[in-house]
């Protein structure tokens, strides 16, 4: 069994980051999973080398170790692949909507998010490159259990409409590359933030038109903040791992922190990597 840890290469690590590794390797110890880093660089546009060797380093530098790793610009083929495999069971269309026209015509979820009512679905208009390229959103209900919340009933039609696949400057959406990748690279178990937690759903429905037929078990973990809902950091100047880290701080002051803004530990101590992760696994196995 495979997990996954997906850190997207648009900035540094922050702390949300490190409490996800954290989680992603106490839950793949407790149902014996293997580890995957998969670097999500599907959007080329905001994706920088210089994170993706920061993302790298600063785990290493924190301690996290991991079995198996992966870049998702070298997966070209796979998402080229999969959408023609769509194209050919009619499930995806082109699309010419701007943003702007997207916002002005379509309703919006509570979340903020445009629920893509279908404007281009019958209209015909080529795969081309300055189209964006829609899925066919079954209307259906999608039940699954996520590991943690419990069990939920969500019809992703009415959360999101079709969503975009690929978008009108060429680059793979996170929704697509992510179903794309957890099926090829057979991840099982999928750990990340209960922010992720709405793309479920739609991301099971995605997954089943590909192909697969039993989707990943879930966990979506809590995020840190502290009691006012601020976020977690006290050194509002240094955001990042990386800025702490170059600030002198180390990664076990770092680790107990977290563990204590979590609510892992009562009170601050420092932890290894691996001290933290076992205090996780001992809490999730309450
Ligand atoms: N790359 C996403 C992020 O950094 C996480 C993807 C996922 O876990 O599904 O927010
Ligand atoms: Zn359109």
């Amino acid at each position: 069994m495979f997990t996954r840890f997906a850190p997207s290469p648009t900035g540094f690590l922050h702390r949300g980051h490190v409490l996800s590794a954290l989680y992603v390797t106490a839950i793949a110890q407790k149902f014996g999973a293997k580890i995957r880093l998969r670097i999500e660089d599907h959007d080329q546009s905001r994706a920088r080398p210089a994170y993706i060797d920061g993302i790298r380093e600063d785990l290493e530098w924190l301690g996290f170790s991991w079995d198996a790793e992966s870049i998702q610009s070298e997966n070209q083929e796979r998402y080229i692949h999969f959408l023609k495999l769509l194209q050919e069971k009619n499930l995806v269309y082109a699309c010419d909507c701007s943003r702007k026209f997207t916002f002005e015509t379509n309703p919006q979820n509570a979340d903020g998010e445009i629920i893509y009512q279908g404007h281009c679905r019958n209209r015909k208009l080529p795969f081309s490159k300055e189209n964006s390229v829609r899925f066919k959103t079954p209307d259906e209900i999608i039940k699954w259990d996520d590991l943690r919340l419990g069990h939920f009933l969500e019809n992703p039609k009415q959360q999101c409409g079709d969503f975009a696949l690929k978008d009108r400057l060429g680059q793979w959406t996170y929704q697509f590359a992510v179903v794309a990748d957890d099926f090829e690279e057979d991840i099982d178990l999928v750990v990340r933030g209960e922010d992720l937690r709405v793309s479920t759903a739609r991301q099971i429905a995605l997954s089943q038109a590909l192909g697969r037929k039993t989707p990943p078990l879930f966990f979506h973990h809590p995020l840190i903040s502290d009691p006012t809902g601020k976020k977690l950091s006290k050194r509002d100047h240094v955001a990042s791992i990386r800025g702490e880290r170059d600030a002198g701080i180390s990664p076990e002051t770092i680790l107990g922190e977290i563990c204590t803004a979590a609510d892992i530990l009562p009170q601050f101590q420092p932890l290894s990597f691996e001290e933290a992760a076992k205090k996780l696994g001992i809490v999730l196995n309450e």
